[in-house]
């Protein structure tokens, strides 16, 4: 018997119970990856994510070849692909894991009944996106939880299955046709420090930071400068880690650090169950409705300001170019240039999540568009009025201001903390600096803000 398995956001061999169910079920499994038209027509390929999905491919491809079989890499619908492969190679059965999006779930309808109309079953596993299934733990008499602390106290206390192991052996049938892998080097508009995907950098990249940076994370995870946290979450995006695997492992390690890292990777189920519960979510504004956001076109100078990494305030420039340039920036930065769009330049949070999804090599429509709704105050955080402002900010997680430095090369030659107020140098130091002035004077900023949410 022969069965497919068809990867979507979960492009491992490690952990991956569907793969594990349709070798114990068939002699022959196809691994099956379509690089879907639906995803393209929406535009949520974008070059960054484009860059890191083919090395996950190819990195996939590598790994089935050491254990005797390959990756079958259609190009088209997803459902029509999925069923000429399945005609193809005669299989019985699809095996694919529960996704959680509106998306991954019209998809499995989709497939299920194109499938069914061929005779061929579909085994729809559990999810292999989060470590605990959205919707697994509920708070009574609500179908999600809206609020992260008590979200977090049950799902620590969920008991979840052990993480599988990789196959050994994967056996594919001859004569399926596949599309040649993508190949990174042909995507045209990746940013230059684009990390290097797949399965196999992610799992060493985890080893290696479990070492020494999972000890110190507590201690050193909002530290813009020294850039101390995991950068696992492209892998986490892609699959080519596994969230319970990273859990047990981190739990495994033990300690302060783990148990910080822990709550973090929780972030992300919460979010998840909350959109799994709120699909609109991912548009319109889950808890408080604000309507009242300038005009985008009134706007249009600050938010190319603000996107182009030129708004005069050094800490939220050196995010959004670390962002261009490296296709990911630090959780620290994404929230208080986050917190400066939607706050400071009263910009709607959709217009700053939509750029963050052009760059963002983790670009997630769940952990995207929830986080800024969390800080633009329409979502899920408990102090919707909360400003940050951006000069303590770069004071309190930029000290002497490395990260500054590191990413706006115009303000290299000034030292220490003096880098966070160039406006406040001697004339003739100011002079010398091509350098724009701020933007907007944070306390007008403030004042707009505070009357246009009704509270001063
Ligand atoms: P670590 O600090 O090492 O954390 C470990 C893992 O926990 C991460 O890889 C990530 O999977 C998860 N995690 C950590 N913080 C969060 C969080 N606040 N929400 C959800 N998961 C979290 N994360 C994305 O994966 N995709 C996005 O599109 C995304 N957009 C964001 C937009 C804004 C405005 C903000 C404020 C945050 C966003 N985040 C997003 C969350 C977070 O910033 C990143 O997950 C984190 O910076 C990734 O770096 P890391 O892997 O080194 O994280």
């Amino acid at each position: 018997t022969v069965a497919v398995v068809l990867f979507t956001s979960d492009l491992r061999l490690h952990d991956h119970p569907p793969l594990h169910a349709a070798l114990q079920a068939a002699d022959e499994v196809v691994p099956l990856f379509v690089l879907d038209a639906g995803i393209h027509a929406v535009g949520f390929d974008a070059p960054n994510r484009r860059a890191f999905l083919a090395d996950c491919l190819s990195d996939l491809d590598s790994s089935l070849r050491h254990r005797g079989g390959r990756l079958v890499v259609r190009d088209g619908p997803v459902v029509t692909e999925v069923r000429a492969v399945a005609a193809e190679c005669g299989a019985t059965e699809v095996h694919v894991a529960a996704g959680v999006t509106a998306y991954a779930q019209r998809r499995e309808e989709r497939l299920r009944e194109g499938l069914g109309e061929d005779g061929v079953a579909l085994r729809v596993h559990e999810t292999v996106i989060t470590a605990v299934a959205p919707g697994a733990v509920t708070p009574s008499g609500s179908d999600h939880f809206a609020v992260f602390t008590p979200y977090f106290r049950r799902w620590s206390q969920v008991s979840s299955r052990q993480p599988l192991a990789a196959p050994r052996t994967v056996c594919v049938p001859d004569g399926v046709r596949g599309e040649p892998l993508p190949d990174r080097a042909d995507v045209a508009g990746a940013s230059r420090g684009l990390p290097a995907g797949g399965e196999t950098t992610g799992r060493d990249r985890f080893a290696r930071w479990s070492r020494s940076g999972l000890s110190r994370y507590e201690d050193r995870h909002d530290d813009l400068a020294d850039d101390a946290t995991s950068r696992l979450s492209p892998y986490l995006h892609f699959g080519a880690l596994s969230a319970l695997e990273l859990v047990h492992r981190a739990r495994a390690h033990g300690g302060p650090g783990a148990e910080a890292f822990v709550r973090q990777v929780c972030w992300r189920d919460f979010h998840h169950q909350v959109l799994a519960a709120r699909p609109e979510a991912s548009v319109k504004d889950y808890r408080t409705r604000h309507d009242r956001w300038r005009d985008e076109e009134d706007a249009a100078e600050d938010i190319a300001a603000w996107r182009e990494g030129r708004t005069g305030y050094p800490v939220v420039d050196a995010a959004m170019r670390q962002l261009r340039h490296q296709g990911w920036m630090h959780n620290r930065a994404r929230l208080l240039v986050a917190s400066f769009l939607t706050k400071t330049l009263y910009v709607d949070w959709r217009i700053g999540a939509r750029h963050f999804l052009d760059l963002l090599v983790d670009g997630d429509v769940v952990n995207n568009q929830l986080n800024w709704q969390w800080v633009a105050g329409t979502g899920t955080d408990t102090r919707p009025h909360r400003v940050l402002n951006p000069l303590v900010q770069a004071k309190r997680f930029d000290p002497d201001g490395t990260y500054v430095r590191r990413w706006v090369p115009e303000l290299r030659s000034v030292s220490g903390r003096k880098v966070h107020e160039p406006w406040r140098l001697a004339a003739a130091e100011r002079g010398e600096l091509d350098y724009p002035d701020p933007l907007i004077d944070l306390a007008d900023g403030l004042a707009r803000f505070k009357h246009a949410r009704g509270r001063d």
